[in-house]
């Protein structure tokens, strides 16, 4: 942990730096994301020196990854991994599904800016899961919740009640979610296919517990 600036108990002032991310593998980052969601679970969040760290960063950027969310005000992105200013792209929208400008933004992330990881996070009790199995219409969400329909086919296999009264079910179309935006941007992305392929990035699917801060890995 010494070349991630999050080192335990220090007040970290300095920003993440192109030498730094440079000596980090995406495998490096996913395992930094794990142990930070460990210290979030367990209220040790790294302390940072925030006005410090705004200076540090003015000057430029050099994020380790990408983090495709929900906009869902419970699962606090940065909090989540413990990553602070300058280390994280975060791209946020209602069911965090992926579409034209969202792939664009993942490969500025990537191409672009260097990041190494791309993470896909979806979550628990997600209301915008639930309004795409209960068809809500309402304005431009309507269309918003359309992103989700996909996910709903592929849990079609569901066992139990496929209603969001059923826990299990909206929690397989959460992660078929997870799975359908993991395949569009491999489909609908040569770039970060390429990347993906020749190991530059990686591309990885999360599922957010609400009731508890853990995240649980989405094949
Ligand atoms: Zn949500």
């Amino acid at each position: 942990m010494s070349n991630d600036n999050t080192t335990q108990g220090e007040v970290v002032k300095s920003v993440l730096t192109a030498e730094e991310r440079a000596q980090l593998t995406p495998d490096d980052i996913l395992q930094e994301f794990i142990e930070g969601n460990k210290r979030f679970r367990n209220n040790s969040l790294t302390p940072r020196d925030r006005v410090s760290q705004i200076e540090a960063a003015a000057s430029g950027q050099n994020p380790k990854a990408i983090v495709l969310s929900c906009i869902d005000s419970r699962v606090p992105v940065e909090d989540v991994f413990d990553q602070g200013i300058g280390d994280i792209f975060v791209g946020r929208i209602a069911g965090n599904f992926v579409n034209e400008d969202l792939l664009g933004s993942m490969e500025f992330a990537c191409k672009a800016a260097g990041a190494k990881l791309i993470v896909v996070m979806g979550h628990q009790h997600c209301g915008a899961v639930k309004g795409a199995i209960d068809n809500v219409e309402l304005g431009n969400l309507t269309t918003t919740l359309s992103n989700i329909k996909p996910a709903i086919q592929m849990s079609q296999d569901y066992a139990g009640d496929k209603t969001s009264a059923d826990e299990g079910f909206v929690k397989t179309v959460a992660e078929n979610n997870v799975r359908h935006s993991m395949n569009l941007i491999r489909e609908n992305s040569p770039i970060l296919k390429e990347m993906e392929d020749n190991g530059e990035i990686k591309i990885v699917g999360l599922y957010y517990t609400l009731t508890n801060g853990e995240l649980l890995f989405v094949d």
